[in-house]
């Protein structure tokens, strides 16, 4: 049977650390949603064109933008999946289950669980290399030189969606859009779920997340 996890949580809660882990320890294979959307920006195709806005708001794209995306990779992996940010509105939640109606497929939904303050620390703190992408934080993580990439010695910059205002509505789109799919899945007794504390180290919340995926 085979296993699909879905992570769900705030913006900077840490679920696409835990999904690199599990790909690159685990040889799960993991999808993100946004990553997928900004691949699209950045080649340009039509749906990076009408996504790139919504991006930069910190605004959900409509559902149908990424939907058929997500569903190719799932029907197509040979190995246990994450879903990383998939479903974040209801309605994707319902199209998946109804998805799933009849496939042998072991779904589970693990909430990581961080309060608003951090999410804005640690989201705000961001620094992207403009020439690599590595990711920096200004107090957890800080480059040697200020402002400047210790791997490839690019310029350092902060995403626009990193930026207060952005992570301020994105965490109010959280709130009203996507904590009804923790409901959902909550009640819906065709998953296992899981809640998961995202405070403190990425360890401690590895931890957890390996005792409720059973490693
Ligand atoms: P992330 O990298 O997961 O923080 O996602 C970045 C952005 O991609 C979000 O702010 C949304 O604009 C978009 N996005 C990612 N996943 C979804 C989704 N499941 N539904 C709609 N929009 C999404």
């Amino acid at each position: 049977m085979k296993k699909l996890y879905v992570f769900i949580g705030p913006p900077g809660c840490g679920k696409g650390t835990q999904a690199g882990f599990l790909k690159k320890e685990k040889h799960f294979n993991s999808y993100s949603g946004g990553e997928i959307l900004r691949a699209e920006v950045a080649k340009g195709t039509a749906i990076g064109k009408k996504a790139d806005s919504y991006l930069q708001k910190g605004l959900l794209v409509p559902s149908e933008m990424i939907l058929g995306f997500m569903l190719k990779r799932l029907a197509s992996s040979k190995k246990p999946v994450v879903f990383d940010g998939y479903p974040r509105l209801l309605d994707q939640a319902e199209t998946l289950d109804k998805y799933l109606v009849g496939k042998k497929i072991d779904a589970t939904a693990i909430l990581f669980d961080l309060p608003d303050a951090e999410v804005l620390e640690r989201i705000t703190g961001r620094r992207t290399c403009e020439k690599c992408g590595a990711i920096y934080h200004l107090k957890f993580n800080p480059p040697k030189k200020k402002n400047v990439c210790d791997k490839c010695g690019g310029k350092l910059f902060q995403r626009n969606d990193a930026k207060v205002s952005v992570v301020k509505n994105r965490l109010k789109v959280y709130h009203t859009q996507t904590e009804p799919v923790v409901g959902f899945y909550k009640k819906n007794k065709n998953y296992k779920f899981y809640k998961i504390s995202s405070l403190g180290s990425i360890e401690k919340t590895r931890k957890q997340l390996l005792s409720a995926v059973g490693l």
